[in-house]
């Protein structure tokens, strides 16, 4: 990597943005598509290009397909396994029972299997529209474990984690194969259970990600911007998560660590512990429609440059923009990458 860019700070997005209207329903977290067959993969593929091309305009220096292929950022990872059945549903405590006391799980009714390739086709397409580096998000094993009704049984959370890392890995090595600068675990399941974490999400989590040439990230948060997440981080006063989980980070072989900053309590100076990483840091809030301005996005980055260099630090959203509007998550994007300019032409 050339010294420019390691002296800069750049603009990432964590992954998810809204669906356009015509191809899901808006503010939603499992909205079924509102076409099918033929008509579906073109429309995916439109709103692709539609992110893609928000995405470059704004300026980010790494683009994601914006998930605009998935109904759900854990079910596109299922639904191209084998033994997962998304369509009857099962309901289950998860995240510790934090947000809702039980919500409806697919449910694991044979193996898990991996039948081939996932998301490759669709990264083939995106890096065909696009000369920046581009990221593929799948679903962390500890998430993937809390987010499942097994039906089958006689094995262990960890044990369960250990087999979904394995497919994932094999998922991971395809899309790194097949191009795609950085593969992102996502594990919001490591800000609940932080002792499960110490006892066998971090080795899941290297097992996944094992042996891979693209840039190893996790994104670990609070959960999307949505009415019952928004309501538990009001009356949350415990945010010392990330104070556990980044120091076993900082010894792992994971490159990159994104954490959420701006609508939680979290203080910033726990990313000293991760200063040898890369951090992607949420200064952008996915809770609300209100879209920051650039200068608030910089005053943010200015305080997590008293513990990082620039060059270890992305502007980045707190979670997915999934649940917000198109024009307020257009507006934040353009708020990232203004905002990380702001920074380096002051450098
Ligand atoms: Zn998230």
């Amino acid at each position: 990597m050339s010294s420019p860019s390691n002296n800069r700070v750049r603009a990432t997005i964590v992954g998810s943005l809204p669906k356009p209207t015509w191809l899901a329903a808006p503010g939603k977290l499992f909205p079924p598509w509102r076409l099918d067959g033929a008509a579906l993969a073109e429309g995916q593929e439109d709103a692709v290009r539609l992110w893609v091309s928000a995405q470059e305009r704004a300026g980010l220096d790494c683009i994601t397909d914006g998930e605009q292929r998935r109904r759900h950022y854990i079910w596109g990872f299922f639904q191209g396994l084998e033994g997962i059945d998304t369509a009857h549903l099962a309901m289950r405590a998860q995240r510790a029972q934090r947000y809702h006391k039980e919500i409806a799980a697919a449910r694991l009714v044979a193996g898990p299997e991996y039948r081939g390739p996932i998301f490759v086709d669709a990264l083939r397409a995106t890096l065909a529209m696009t000369d920046r580096p581009v990221k593929v998000t799948l679903p962390g094993p500890m998430t993937i474990v809390d987010s499942l009704a097994d039906t089958i049984g006689g094995r262990s959370e960890a044990q369960l984690a250990m087999r979904f890392a394995e497919l994932l890995n094999l998922e991971a090595r395809a899309l790194s194969a097949a191009g795609a600068a950085v593969i992102q675990f996502d594990e919001p399941c490591f800000n609940v259970y932080v002792d499960k974490v110490q006892d066998w999400g971090m080795t899941a989590l290297e097992r996944a990600a094992q042996g891979i040439i693209a840039k190893k990230a996790v994104h670990i948060c609070y959960g999307y911007g949505t009415a019952d997440v928004k309501r538990w981080k009001d009356a949350n006063t415990d945010w010392s998560h990330y104070e556990q989980t980044l120091p076993l980070l900082a010894k792992s072989s994971i490159d990159q660590v994104s954490i959420e900053t701006a609508a939680s309590g979290v203080d910033v100076g726990v990313i000293e512990a991760i200063r040898d990483k890369e951090v992607m840091l949420g200064v952008v809030d996915v809770g609300n429609e209100a879209v920051e301005t650039a200068e608030i996005v910089a005053e943010r980055l200015r305080h997590a440059l008293r513990y990082i260099d620039p060059g270890h630090l992305y502007a980045c959203t707190d979670c997915g923009m999934l649940p917000r509007s198109r024009q307020a998550a257009e507006g934040k994007l353009h708020s990232l990458a203004a905002g990380a300019a702001l920074i380096n032409a002051a450098l």
